[in-house]
């Protein structure tokens, strides 16, 4: 897989130094797997009035699973969850976008070093997966309420 010599570099130093990294106790955890890689990862979200108060995670896979995973929680905590909402979506449609959608550096941030990933089938469940378990954690806290 070939991916921009920058962009490679901001993807391994999210994987080398993940942030967030670490459970706490939130609202909500859920556990997704990428079976196809072996990625996997658990999420801990706490939601403090409508904003995303913190994200927590653990887990262990590629580079590009685990990076996507310490860029998503960057992102995502501060953010109402409407906002939230908008970054996943424009993450999830640069994933699916083959390649050509490079992604919006306003609002994706570091996200967009995952940009050259949607050219690989293979490797798109890898840089979704934490934001998949985010989804699912924030659908799960709001069924709750
Ligand atoms: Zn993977």
């Amino acid at each position: 897989m070939e991916l921009n010599a920058l962009y490679q570099e901001v993807i391994l130093d999210h994987y080398k130094r993940p942030h967030h990294k670490g459970l706490t106790a939130g609202d909500i955890q859920v556990h997704h797997i990428n079976p196809s890689c072996g990625d996997e990862v658990t999420l801990s979200l706490k939601i403090e009035d409508q904003k995303v108060g913190d994200i927590s995670w653990d887990g262990a896979g590629c580079s590009i699973s685990q990076a996507s995973v310490s860029i998503m929680s960057d992102l995502l905590t501060g953010k109402s969850i409407a906002e939230a909402d908008s970054i996943l979506d424009s993450f999830v449609s640069m994933m699916q976008s083959k390649g050509a959608d490079q992604g919006d550096e306003e609002i994706l941030e570091d996200g967009v070093a995952l940009a050259g990933v949607s050219k690989y089938p293979a490797r798109i469940k890898c840089a979704l997966l934490g934001w998949m378990a985010y989804k699912d954690a924030v659908t799960q806290v709001g069924e709750r309420k």
